[in-house]
């Protein structure tokens, strides 16, 4: 899970002083002792800390803070705000062209993330902006790079422009926005090649595809698990390119947070995205004020409603709901639903972003519970339609059977179906109460 190690010491601390009635400026002390240890560890950039420490200790000293009738709460606000500010404070929003084609160029070092990003970005900005993407595939030197991005661009319906890796970058992005202009593309991604380390003629080449793309955005794409390397190459980036951005890579696996906590503050260079995952929907905007809530464990509701909303179909939520509401909710529908949260990525990720989510960590029937979840599928898949419209026909050699086709036990079909009886039972219940009063039990 994304910054676990650093939260959980952050958490630590701050469950000292959460419910504290009175704090003294040696609690303060103590408690920054602590913050400033657990971000050295997390590999946060030494001078970061410094200054971070410093403003936090001078606003929890401060009058209102330790006047006020919840002093710890208000320690824990200042703690908030200052992680905020240190990413960035607002969130920076994507820089689209006012006269299309907007163009994204991505830059950074091999491995790091780049081809598999512009693939994402490119999905992702389709969605939220209805955009026609093109992406150039300009990463003539890595092994397979080419290829790479015609099999993302394959799955998800994208064009990719190449000219093999016989032709120069410049010559191929040069191509590729003429191509773009003449199939009427708003918006190209520019795949670049990485090196392994930063040397000239890297940035001698991307200095030239800058100068004939002339980028919207160019984007850092940086391994969060990095730490302070990635920090350092993004500030020899920054000082050849002008970055306008960070796409910070691999976040799901990095426990300690050192590069995502710094690399604003060294560079002035802000994190605009995050990759969680190396699905092709497991790209966020970065939003400061979110990811120190979630790192604080006070949760990332807000995340998770977009998620939602993006994830679920709302037409088929609607219908959901009145099938609940007229008790015509059969086991296929319920399958359909189970369908609908799996799309949202792992349970583990969703769990995450809950308010007190370090709680359910190391939970053993959380971990199980993605098994269960296919259990649970198949279980229904085995089912005729017949049993699944009116399972009360579902006897002790109806269960056999399907406990068989399922790889599962008569118990495991037992449970569900008494779980689904008491979620109708629940329902009915529910219904009888509203009676006469509000019918929809989505608006109370
Ligand atoms: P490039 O050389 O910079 O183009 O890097 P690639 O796009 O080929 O990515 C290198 C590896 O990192 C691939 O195996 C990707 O699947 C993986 N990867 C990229 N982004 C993420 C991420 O956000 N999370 C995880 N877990 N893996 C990622």
């Amino acid at each position: 899970m994304a910054f676990e190690s650093l939260s959980d010491r952050l958490q630590a601390t701050m469950k000292k002083i959460r419910g504290r009635g009175k704090v003294s400026e040696n609690d303060v002390k103590q408690m920054t002792r602590e913050i400033r240890l657990a971000l050295l560890e997390a590999d946060v950039n030494f001078k970061v800390v410094k200054s971070f420490v410093k403003s936090v200790q001078e606003r929890a000293i401060g009058q209102d803070v330790m006047k006020s009738l919840t002093p710890g709460q208000q320690i824990i606000k200042v703690v908030q705000e200052e992680l905020t500010e240190l990413m960035g404070g607002e969130q920076t929003k994507l820089n689209l062209a006012l006269k299309p084609p907007t163009v994204l160029l991505f830059v950074g070092l091999q491995g790091a993330g780049k081809t598999t990003s512009a693939a994402k970005l490119a999905n992702y900005i389709r969605k939220t902006h209805n955009k026609k993407p093109l992406m150039i595939a300009a990463d003539i030197y890595r092994p397979a790079a080419i290829k790479q991005l015609q099999t993302l661009g394959g799955q998800l319906n994208i064009p990719v422009f190449s000219l093999g890796d016989q032709v120069s970058p410049v010559e191929i992005v040069r191509q590729g926005m003429e191509q773009a202009r003449a199939d009427h593309h708003d918006l190209i991604l520019i795949d670049t090649a990485g090196r392994l380390h930063i040397d000239e003629g890297l940035m001698e080449e991307l200095d030239q595809i800058k100068a004939v793309s002339h980028p919207d955005e160019i984007f850092l794409v940086v391994d969060a698990m990095t730490g302070q390397d990635a920090v350092n190459v993004a500030t020899s980036f920054n000082e050849r390119l002008d970055l306008t951005g960070v796409i910070m890579t691999k976040l799901d696996g990095d426990t300690r947070g050192g590069a995502a906590l710094s690399i604003r503050s060294v560079t002035g260079t802000p994190i605009k995205f995050v990759g969680m995952g190396e699905k092709m929907d497991a790209l966020e905007p970065f939003h400061p004020d979110r990811m120190a809530s979630r790192i604080l464990g006070m949760g990332d509701v807000l995340s998770l409603i977009e998620k939602a909303q993006a994830t679920i179909d709302e037409e088929k939520a609607q219908d959901m709901q009145q099938k609940l509401l007229s008790a015509s909710f059969t086991l296929d529908d319920f399958l359909d639903q189970i369908g609908q949260i799996r799309n949202m990525g792992p349970l583990e990720d969703l769990l995450a972003m809950m308010p007190g989510a370090n709680k359910f960590k190391g939970m053993k029937n959380m971990q199980v519970d993605e098994k269960k979840i296919g259990q649970i599928e198949a279980i229904i898949r085995s089912m005729t339609s017949q049993e699944k419209n009116d399972p009360d026909i579902i006897n002790a050699g109806r269960k056999k059977r399907i406990a068989l086709g399922s790889g599962t036990s008569v118990a495991d079909v037992n449970r569900l179906l008494k779980q689904f009886k008491d979620m109708k039972k629940m329902m009915k219940q529910f219904m009888g109460k509203t009676k006469g009063k509000k019918r929809n039990p989505f608006n109370l």
